[in-house]
């Protein structure tokens, strides 16, 4: 399936021109937004915005936005040139990076007014009109950056060629990369098989340095590929970690920070994660402390670390009992998940995190629901068409909730469904019996009943949910002693609040719900939980 292309940028940047050559290029339609607006007001954009003035022109520009997307055909789909300002409003903007491959069109603010000028005169610029251009351009471009570099790639114009710029924006157009929305540290996740070898290299880009750490299981079966990548770079290291959980800590740290020591990495250096969550967390902790921060690339090679770690920018190592207490928030430049990496992962860690999968579909992706329930022997067995799609949508439903939520102050929390008492039986286990994704299975089971309990979810959610794990051979049965256990460790979760801990519920396919419960409450209620 084939997503809209949209061009967005300032006025003048050349979105209609690149866009209509790009759309005969592919056979696709074309749709200019402006255009569209004009003829469906009777009237030209200069012509509204003095009539009706700006609110009303946005309030009819995202509407016509939202009914190309949802009317666009995906074979093939459209190329749509946006108006300067049509995604400065941020939940619009992360809910059509979703949905659409999004490119921001750059020119110089001189070259814009030139354009502009020439296009007609200023006169049909309502934003320039009363100013001077070059000025008023600076001004209205300083503020609305953020909202051009939170898009899938941002393309200069100045002096290049039509066929030059068409080109450029079909190769990322076919890349259909997820675009994690994070301000100026905006990065794209790509997802497919073998793409470390296609998309590595050109993703690290010029650096004075690399640094790839992975560990000593992942390396011998992966290493290959991404050292091919990181070969025409002189000054290049690497490290291989002690692979467990055990070995997330600061000793592992220091290991990195001394290969980056003896290779004399700098500012401008590349640090590359090759590895499951363990590695992912650490080279990322790594890269954001080295010389007070480098970039860094994410190459995840577990289920766990592609669904979860591959997005957020959440980055730590654990010190002594406390998980990932040591860390920042540092985003990768850009994380590649090849999914061909999967076919060696052992059965037990990618059964369990399709724990995770699932978590991620009841809280945001009906259709990926359906398509686990549709598919779950080809899931089992791997296929990489499916395993693409189901790591593109887990990718693309985190990247929209953290986008909406960096610091985890609101609905990041919903991320957590099934984990407070999932991570309390992790722990009740002493984290050996239980995986964490097996862990979270339990968990989501332990959490849709105790949302029947407190009247937020229908029975026959839990019995679907309940169908689902069971096919895919994740555990599902809640024995009493260990869920007594385990609230009697949810005393000690860092998610309580005074004696209320907050839980998230689930109401229906893609709609969940937080919500305190006091642990009085929980307690008494947790035999009912149980088998
Ligand atoms: P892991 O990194 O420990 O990997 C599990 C095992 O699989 C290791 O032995 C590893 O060497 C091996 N392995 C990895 N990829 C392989 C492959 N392709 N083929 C064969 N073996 C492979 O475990 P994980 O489940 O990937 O990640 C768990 C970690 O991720 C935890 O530390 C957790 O805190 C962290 N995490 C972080 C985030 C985040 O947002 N930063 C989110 C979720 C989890």
């Amino acid at each position: 399936m084939q997503r809209p292309l949209l061009l967005s940028g300032f006025m003048a940047t050349g979105k209609s021109a690149v866009g209509r050559a790009l759309a005969e290029r592919r056979g696709a339609p074309f749709v200019d937004l402006d255009a569209t607006i004009e003829a469906r007001a009777g009237m030209s954009v200069a012509a509204f915005f003095a009539d009706r003035g700006e609110a009303a022109f946005r309030t009819l520009e995202t509407e016509i936005l939202l009914e190309t997307l949802e009317s666009a055909s995906s074979n093939p789909a459209p190329v749509v040139a946006l108006g300067g300002g049509a995604l400065l409003d941020r939940a619009r903007r992360i809910d059509v990076l979703g949905r659409a491959v999004v490119v921001t069109l750059t020119a110089e603010p001189e070259e814009v007014a030139r354009r502009a000028a020439q296009q007609g005169g200023i006169a049909k610029r309502p934003l320039l009109v009363g100013a001077d251009p070059v000025a008023r351009i600076e001004a209205l471009l300083a503020a609305r950056e953020l909202s051009y570099l939170e898009s899938h790639a941002q393309i200069r114009t100045d002096g290049r060629s039509l066929e030059e710029i068409a080109r450029e924006v079909g190769v990322i157009w076919d890349e259909d990369a997820v675009c994690v929305a994070a301000g100026r540290d905006s990065y794209c996740v790509r997802i497919g098989a073998d793409l470390i070898d296609t998309h590595l290299e050109g993703l690290i880009g010029s650096c004075s340095g690399a640094l790839l750490v992975s560990d000593t299981n992942v390396a011998p079966l992966h290493g290959d590929k991404a050292r091919k990548a990181l070969a025409g770079i002189t000054r290049r290291a690497e490290v291989l970690l002690t692979p467990g959980e055990e070995h997330k800590n600061l000793t592992g740290l220091a290991q990195i920070f001394q290969g980056a020591f003896e290779a004399s990495l700098d500012r401008k250096a590349t640090f590359v994660g090759l590895g499951g969550g363990v590695v992912t967390d650490m080279t990322g902790f790594a890269a954001a402390t080295w010389v007070r921060g480098v970039r860094w690339i994410g190459l995840p090679t577990t289920l766990l670390s592609m669904v979860d770690a591959s997005v957020g920018g959440k980055t730590a190592v654990d010190f002594h009992s406390a998980k990932n207490s040591v860390g920042a928030f540092w985003q990768p430049a850009g994380v590649i998940c090849d999914v061909r990496t999967l076919l060696t992962e052992t059965d037990r860690m990618y059964v369990g995190a399709l724990s995770e999968v699932v978590k991620t579909a009841l809280i945001g992706d009906p259709e990926l629901f359906a398509l686990l329930e549709d598919n779950h022997a080809a899931i089992l067995r791997r296929d990489l068409d499916l395993m693409t799609e189901v790591v593109d949508r887990c990718v693309r439903v985190k990247a929209r909730v953290v986008a909406l939520d960096e610091r985890e102050s609101g609905i990041r929390a919903t991320l957590n469904l099934g984990h407070t008492i999932g991570h309390a039986l992790e722990a009740a286990s002493g984290f050996t019996g239980l995986t964490h994704g097996e862990a979270v299975s339990l968990g989501l089971v332990a959490a849709l009943r105790l949302g029947q309990r407190r009247g937020h979810t229908p029975a026959d959610l839990t019995e679907r949910v309940l169908r689902l794990l069971r096919t895919l051979g994740l555990p599902h049965a809640l024995g009493e002693a260990d869920l007594r256990k385990s609230t009697a460790l949810l005393g000690h979760d860092k998610k309580r609040a005074g004696a209320q801990i907050k839980f998230v519920y689930a109401q229906d396919l893609g709609r969940v719900v937080p919500e305190a419960i006091s642990l009085d409450d929980l307690t008494k209620l947790t035999p009912e939980l149980a088998d």
